[in-house]
């Protein structure tokens, strides 16, 4: 074990090899700033959060202003201007047909409360439905709820048995996007399960595997018609990042139920709301406390959080910020078009504000060294994009420029370069 080294335990973090952290002093906009004086880019919005940028100007003044009049109260039995006014706007902005808003703190928490709600509705009308159906390559978090219901493999094997009844659906792989929705109407049939969790048009750490929405459409379609619940995880897909405000917007479906996180307070604070149909609330009334919705956290709508979060939904409301997504969505398409024909990359794609791009390296998957090495190669290069194993993903924060982009494309162009030439690619000649 090295000495002298920070305390701290990083997540996802080996620390066999990893031992520098690079630290960070400062944040604005699209930009970091290190402790050793250099400006790095953040091409991934610090893991898909930071939607508007670092310390914008309005959350901050939100924040600082909420912070000094009121900055924790328990949540039951008990409510404040903030928390409704988020709830409020939050019905507005969301699908038709949700009612209620849980809050939590993260996108994970907001899982866990997803699967409750759903289990508790069956529960409480007396229906013995406690099965799950979930996507491969799925990821819902790192609660072990989340995981149950999350693809299976190095990252969970520790921790099995899982919980929970579950079927996995095929993946909708373009051409074969019928299978799954065979597989979806068989296990709806067949296994009367409670809920279908899905992450809409994009699964993010599964590997930025993008689907359209005709599919998303028909999966719904699917558990409607046997009356499986149908949960909707946007926590990486809302505030913008497909290119709509919400995934499902696309597909013109409201889900039963719906998990946000993350852009919720423009990545300033962490907060999570799971969103709901009043019929699933309504299985939750008792004159006796027996149908109670248990599930609380120390946190829950922490004012501060929340204040963030109505500054956020402000910034939605101006035509604005609609415009620098459509503008980094353009952006994006523009700068993976020579990528596209590029005989290093097996498939370049995008979904709004997100890109991928996965380099025909021969070796793949978390545990290669790919994913490592060409993190710490674009760090060197002031970049900060986390690929998932060979998968380049790019995902800016909507302030960043033309030149930002640019600069990020520059650095994915040139680790193709260093690969191609250390003979880590697999290029027909
Ligand atoms: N669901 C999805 C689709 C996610 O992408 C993530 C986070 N990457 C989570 C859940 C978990 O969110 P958190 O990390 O905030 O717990």
């Amino acid at each position: 074990m090295p000495k002298n080294r920070s305390p701290i335990w990083h997540p996802f973090t080996q620390h066999a090899l990893q031992d520098e952290m690079t630290r960070v002093v400062r944040g604005n906009g699209a930009y970091l700033h290190t402790a050793d004086g250099r400006r790095i880019i953040d091409a991934i919005s610090s893991r898909w959060v930071v939607t508007h940028g670092h310390c914008h100007p309005r959350i901050v003044r939100a924040i600082q202003e909420q912070a000094g009049k009121l900055n924790q109260i328990i949540f039951a039995g008990h409510t404040h201007d903030p928390a409704e006014e988020v709830a409020a706007q939050l019905l507005k902005f969301a699908p038709p047909g949700l009612e209620h808003v849980f809050f939590s703190d993260s996108g994970s928490a907001s899982v866990e409360v997803a699967l409750k709600m759903a289990l508790g509705y069956w529960h409480n009308i007396g229906e013995q439905r406690v099965s799950i159906v979930v996507m491969q390559h799925s990821y819902h978090g790192d609660t072990i709820g989340g995981m149950s219901v999350g693809a299976r493999g190095v990252f969970n094997e520790a921790y099995g048995p899982l919980l929970f009844d579950v079927t996995s659906v095929p993946f909708p792989v373009r051409g074969h996007e019928q299978d799954t929705l065979d597989a979806l109407e068989l296990a709806c049939r067949n296994e009367i399960p409670a809920a279908f969790i899905v992450e809409p048009l994009i699964l993010g750490a599964g590997g930025m595997l993008m689907y359209p929405a005709w599919v998303l459409k028909e999966m719904k379609r699917i558990c409607e018609a046997s009356s499986v619940l149908f949960i909707a995880d946007e926590v990486m897909t809302g505030w913008g990042r497909t290119g709509t405000l919400f995934a499902c917007e696309q597909a013109n479906i409201t889900p039963d139920i719906v998990c946000y996180s993350k852009g919720i307070t423009g990545g300033a604070l962490p907060l999570a709301v799971t969103l709901c149909r009043a019929d699933i609330f309504d299985a939750h009334y008792s004159r006796d406390r027996t149908r109670t919705f248990f599930h609380s956290s120390s946190y829950t709508a922490n004012p501060v959080a929340c204040a963030a979060a109505r500054a956020n939904l402000e910034l939605w409301q101006d035509p604005n910020t609609r415009q620098r997504v459509a503008a980094i969505a353009a952006m994006q398409e523009k700068a993976i078009e020579p990528f596209r024909a590029d005989a290093r990359f097996e498939s370049v794609r995008q979904t709004g504000t997100i890109a991928a791009l996965d380099l025909k390296t021969s070796d793949a998957g978390y545990l290669a060294d790919i994913g490592p090495k060409l993190q710490a190669f674009f760090n060197k290069r002031n970049l900060l994009l986390r690929p998932l194993g060979n998968t380049i993903y790019v995902m800016p924060p909507y302030c960043a420029t033309e030149a930002d982009l640019d600069e990020i494309y520059a650095g994915i162009w040139n680790a193709a370069d260093a690969l191609a030439e250390r003979g880590a690619l697999r290029v027909e000649k």
